[in-house]
């Protein structure tokens, strides 16, 4: 099968398994597992941070961040489509009594931060207390700029405000930009990065912060049920993946942008402004959407289709794979009639 509806659906090669086989380990809770405690320093390391913790999923992180930084009764600003408002099952107000403040993000990603200042609650027993604000890169695939994430910054300093980065995927911004991790993370408190996606582990999310930040997550974490024992052998997946996936996000991006030319040249909408690291999006006409993911399935690769259809690129479709799913996507074209186009109004494909 070629997967395209996400790059969650990676699964470990070889060589990372191996890596999981040899793994040296020991009960995390207790501190003892010594792959755990490598990630973990690597991660901090890496992102800039004092410290670093290891979770089985980046929802769980996200949790564990939101419950580190708001008590019960204050606030988070956050996107309409953010995954820690939209797609993590209301968690942080379920848990945490942690109130979501929700604003719709600008064409490229970002939380205009005029908007960000209205929605701030004064000092007044009616409103709850604003106190983080987090933001998501990338968002859609769409790389936030440098200039943002520096005024973003600028700004929660002048608002007191601690601000979250959910970086999910932050590393194939970071690749697209062609710079350090640190260039990005040197402005937010804290942020959360998927080992399970592009970078190809099964398992595992990172939340990096302060010394005292993690100190206190580390509790969350346990009392949500994060605390995991032999985890080593997942911090190995993820260990394989930071040293040996980041930089070939790459040949994600660079497939997404041919498969957004192919497609395009075949006539289908790809919606502007066209691939944006290894995502990109498809306006489809009903006729189509409703038929192109079974004829598809039919032939090997899944599409999750809708009115807007969200292809991803990942380590586990090559080029090879890519020019499979255009050729298919041409003889759909020409397969598929428009209802009430030329032919009589017959609708569908005929094989
Ligand atoms: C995938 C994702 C997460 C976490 O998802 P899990 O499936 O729980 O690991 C968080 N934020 C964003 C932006 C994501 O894309």
């Amino acid at each position: 099968m070629i997967d395209l509806r996400s790059d969650t659906v990676t699964k470990p090669g070889k060589a990372m398994r191996q890596a999981m086989e040899d793994a040296a380990v020991g009960d995390d809770v207790y501190g003892d597992d010594p792959s755990v405690n490598q990630l973990e320093q690597e991660a901090a390391a890496l992102s800039g941070k004092e410290a670093a913790l290891f979770l089985p999923t980046g929802t769980q992180a996200n949790l564990v961040a939101l419950l580190t930084h708001c008590q019960r009764g204050e606030e988070y600003i956050v996107g309409q489509k953010a995954h820690n408002y939209m797609f993590e099952a209301g968690g942080a107000a379920v848990l945490g009594s942690i109130q979501p403040q929700p604003i719709d993000a600008a064409e490229d990603g970002t939380l205009p931060l005029d908007v960000i200042a209205s929605v701030i609650k004064p000092d007044d027993i009616h409103f709850a207390r604003t106190r983080l604000l987090c933001i998501e890169n990338t968002h859609n695939g769409k790389v936030l700029p440098l200039d943002y994430l520096h005024q973003a910054w600028a700004f929660t300093r002048k608002k007191k405000l601690a601000l979250h980065v959910d970086g999910a995927r932050i590393f194939n911004a970071s690749v697209a930009m062609r710079v350090p991790l640190t260039t990005l993370t040197q402005y937010c408190d804290t942020l959360t990065i998927c080992l399970s996606k592009g970078l190809g582990a099964p398992v595992g999310s990172l939340l990096c912060g302060s010394a005292e930040y993690i100190k206190q997550a580390r509790r969350w974490r346990k009392m949500v049920g994060g605390g995991m024992r032999q985890a080593g052998i997942l911090a190995q997946a993820a260990l394989y993946a930071l040293h040996h996936n980041v930089e070939r996000l790459r040949e994600d991006h660079d497939n997404a942008q041919w498969l957004a030319e192919q497609l395009a040249a075949l006539g289908v909408e790809v919606v502007s402004p066209g691939a944006q690291t290894n995502m990109l999006f498809l306006r489809l006409p009903a006729n189509e959407v409703s038929q192109l993911g079974p004829w598809m399935k039919q032939r090997g690769i899944l599409i999750n289709a809708g009115p807007i259809t969200r292809l991803v690129t990942h380590l586990d479709v090559s080029r090879e794979d890519l020019k499979r799913v255009v050729d298919l996507w041409r003889e759909f074209k020409g397969r598929i009639t428009t209802p009430g186009s030329g032919d009589g109004g017959a609708k569908g494909i005929y094989g």
